[in-house]
This record gives structure tokens, sequence and C-alpha cells, in this order.
């Protein structure tokens, strides 16, 4: 509940920050649809996703806003039907001069009556007081929506039947779309294909060994645990100086390396091996991708640079470029129904070949109408390992945020802080990020109030965080 009316008084206070960037609406709603179908299913509802002709590949939005609103409302239609199906179409519409992009949630649900149709997009507003006792919520969902979709340029607008169904229909403004690819429905909502190709997409290298410089052991442990996928041999340096040592007695293809670490920084750690004459590629992992920083990167001798949250397809690339991978596709067949599974030993082979074991963290009792966290990996289950590694040492953080904020320890708070907003962000919890920025800042600053309320923030993030393929344990916990 507070970080939903953090959200709607930035968004009131004329606060709300949307971007336009290049954005994949077909993907995220096909990510929401996968992740939500579990759901469904457990509702025995269907959850179909589909286009209603080609659409764009690609947009200008605000990719975590829509994600947002989308699984708002397809939550939402989840929700309140209880047989049928909950349908998502997808089409392209507007004008050449001003192109939109229009997402439909129709739904076969219980359906609003026609005067309290405005109402439900108010704060606080539910059609029915009888359907939170029901249902829970909170009443905020749509007034978010709505305001981001209204941000990106778009509105939400909604027709319903009562006993029959709602439609809930967002329209965005999708920017100029001059040579911009433009998708076949098939290829746009194929569900199962994509997710062979995407999950099986690899990466032919050369036996090459790499060193992983970095002060955060969750940014290590991913790069690591993707590399290695990909046939490449991996060795970790938490700082600089490590860095250095390792350098000098092992002979690396490539160093992969952060820039601010304690003990020794990035920067230092690449002059000082450039000045011991090593020609070794040293790749910059950063987060500030900013202008001049390209410069700064080079001239403290690293060949590249790669932004942080990382890119896994980027960072591939750029190996590849330089020990001179190929890429290679698996055989999406594989993945087809009825044939066995063979990278994923963890789960049983699956009716429905999209890994959907999704399972609600840190609640006896999922309240549906809060918006889950989800991960940007959370379609690919050899990330789910580490999503789970994550959620865990969140929660002991968590705890021991709690402790220095109670002593007033600030400076060891500001640390946990700093260590959320990165490590989120890198296993796709990217929800993660503002707020710990937030307490960050706000400990950084002696500010207890805003500490405090960030934390809280936090804790309600971590309360529904989603951990793919968690579910058996989750059910036994409960
Ligand atoms: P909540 O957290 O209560 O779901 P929302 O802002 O998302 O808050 O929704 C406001 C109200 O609108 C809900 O309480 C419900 O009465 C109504 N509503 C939203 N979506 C639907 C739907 N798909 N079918 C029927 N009623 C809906």
């Amino acid at each position: 509940l507070i970080n939903d009316i953090l959200d709607l008084s930035k968004v009131e206070a004329g606060r709300m920050e949307v971007e336009r960037i290049d954005c994949e609406p077909h993907r995220i709603v096909r990510e929401v649809v996968k992740v939500l179908g579990v759901r469904a299913r457990d509702k025995g509802i269907g959850l179909e996703f589909s286009a209603d002709g080609p659409v764009p590949a690609v947009i200008q939005s605000d990719p975590s806003r829509l994600r947002q609103i989308v699984t708002n409302l397809v939550g939402n239609a989840i929700k309140f039907t209880e047989h049928g199906a909950v349908r998502v179409v997808i089409r392209a519409a507007g004008s050449v001069a001003v192109p939109r992009y229009e997402i439909d949630v129709i739904d076969s649900g219980i359906g609003i009556a026609a005067d309290k149709l405005d109402g439900i997009f108010e704060a606080f507003v539910q059609a029915d007081s009888s359907v939170t006792r029901r249902f829970g919520g909170t009443g905020l969902g749509l007034a978010i929506s709505r305001r981001f979709a209204r941000a990106l340029g778009g509105d939400i607008v909604v027709r319903s039947e009562p006993g029959v169904g709602s439609t809930f229909a967002v329209m965005l403004d999708a920017g100029p779309l001059a040579g911009v690819k433009l998708l076949r429905p098939a290829e746009a909502c194929e569900l199962d294909v994509d997710v062979a190709d995407e999950e099986q997409a690899r990466w032919d290298f050369p036996s090459a060994r790499i060193l992983v410089v970095d002060d955060g052991a969750e940014n290590r442990e991913l790069v690591r645990l993707v590399l290695e996928e990909n046939g490449l041999t991996v060795d970790e340096a938490e700082n600089g100086q490590i860095a250095v040592d390792k350098a000098v007695a092992t002979r690396y293809d490539v160093i992969l390396m952060d820039m601010s670490m304690p003990v020794m920084d990035g920067y230092t750690a690449t002059r000082t091996l450039r000045q011991k004459g090593h020609k070794t590629p040293i790749f910059a992992l950063t987060a500030h991708a900013m202008a001049g920083f390209e410069k700064e990167v080079l001239a403290a001798g690293c060949t590249g640079y790669v932004t942080k949250p990382i890119d896994i397809d980027v960072l591939l690339g750029a190996l590849a470029e330089k020990l001179g991978g190929k890429r290679v596709h698996g055989e999406p067949v594989a993945r087809r129904p009825a044939a066995p599974q063979s990278a994923a030993p963890k789960s049983a082979a699956p009716v429905k070949p999209a890994p959907v074991a999704i399972a609600q963290r840190a609640e006896t009792a999922p309240r549906a109408s809060d918006a889950p966290v989800l991960s940007s990996y959370a379609n690919q289950e050899r990330m789910w390992s580490i999503l789970g590694r994550f959620a865990a040492r969140l929660d002991e953080q968590l705890a021991a945020m709690d402790q220095t904020y109670a002593a007033l320890d600030f400076p060891a708070l500001a640390s946990l802080a700093h260590w959320l907003k990165g490590a989120g962000g890198t296993v796709g919890y990217h929800a993660f990020t503002d707020p710990a920025r937030t307490l960050e800042d706000c400990a950084k600053a002696g500010d207890g109030p805003g500490a405090g309320a960030a934390l809280r923030e936090l804790h309600h993030l971590a309360g529904r965080l989603v951990v793919p393929g968690e579910k058996q344990a989750a059910t036994a916990a409960a």
C-alpha cells in the first residue's frame, strides 16, 4: 500500500518520471502473460495472448511503467474472473503521422456496473465494497495505471457489462516508427517457440579464461553462471588489487572490470595492468554510461565497456567479438510439448513448455491485488537459482537494514542500501533500484523519516517478490 501511495503521490506531484526509450510491448505483454499464467491456471481460467494484425517490434515508451500497467490490468482481470478466459490483444493504431499502440485486456468476469465505471480510476475507489472483502485490494492500481498511460501520451478506457465481463483498453503514443520492423501476429505472440529460442540461444566460444572483477557477489555470480553456461572458464576477484594479483599470476583472455570498488578501483587496476605491459582486453562494467564516461574508461586503458545492470546478450556479444565466439541457436523443437527438457533438470517435463512455476513469497495468503514484483529474467529458467539466492540474501539484508535503522547506524544502512541498489537490477528486479537509491541517499543525509519510508517501501516490494520455480517450497511453507 505504501508503495502504491508513494507512486501515486509522485504522480500527483507531477514528479513521475517516465522514459521514452526503445520498448518492445509485445515482449512485455508476453512476459506478464507467462508469469501470471500460473494464477490463471490455478483458477482454472484461460489466459490468451494475440495480435490484431502486424505490430511494430519497437516503440518509444517506458518499459517498466508499461510492465506495471499490464501487470495491474491482467492481474485485475484474473482476480475478477471465475469462468472463461482473459485475453490480451495488442494492435497498431493511430496514423502514420501519429502512430499509437493499443493493448486490450478482455475478461469474462464479474463486470462493473455502469454508474461505477468512472469512479474506478479514482484513488482508493473500488466498484463494490463487498469486492474488497472477497478479493482484497487497495483501489490504487487503476489510478496509477491510468496516470502512467497518460504520462506516456495515452490513456486507459474501460467498457464493461456486469456478469459478462470487462475490457480495459490501454492506448499509448508509439513515438516515431519510421524504419521499425513490423512483426506478424504469430511472431509477436508465439509464446512457446520464442521461449525456446530465447532460452536456447547459445554462444559457441573457443576455450577461454575470463576474470570477473566486481565487489558485488551477485554480479560475479550472475556473470559466472552465464559465462560458464557458454563454455567459458571463470575466475573471480572482489576488488582491483586482487584482480591485479590474479592477472599477474594467470593469463586471462578477457577481464571484466567493475569500476567502483573498495580497496582498489577499476581505473587504478586497469592502469596498473597496462603499466605492467598487460595487453589483455579489459571491459569496464559500469552503471555510469554517461557522456564523457567512455573517454574516461578508454583513457584508463579499457578496451570497451558494458553497462550495468548487465544485459547478458550485450555482454556475450562483446566477448564473442574479442574471443571469436559464434551465436548458435539450439533447436527450438526441444522445447515443444512432449519433448523432454534436456536443459532443465529441475522441472519435470511439463505439458506446457513455458516455465511458469511461480510462487508468491512471504505471503501465506497471497493478496491477489498487489502487483507481483517480477524479475525480467523470470522466463529464463537458467536464472531461477540465482533469483532464489537473491531472494534469500534480500531477506537477510533487509533484516540487517532494520537493525541498522533501529540503531541509527546510517553509514551501515547506506552501504546495505547501496548493495540493493545494484544487486536488485542485476538480477532483473528493477523495482528495487529507485527505493534503494532513496534509502541510500536518505541514510547518507541522516534523514531518518525518509530512510524509514524507503525501507518500508522495500519491505513491501520484498513481500511481493516472485521467485520462479519456488512453488513447491512456498506451498509447503504455507
Ligand atoms: P484494487 O487494488 O482494488 O484492485 P484497482 O484500482 O486495480 O484496485 O481497481 C479498482 C476497482 O475496479 C476494483 O476494486 C474493482 O472493483 C474494479 N475492477 C478493476 N478491474 C476489474 C475487472 N477486470 N473486473 C471487474 N472489476 C474490476
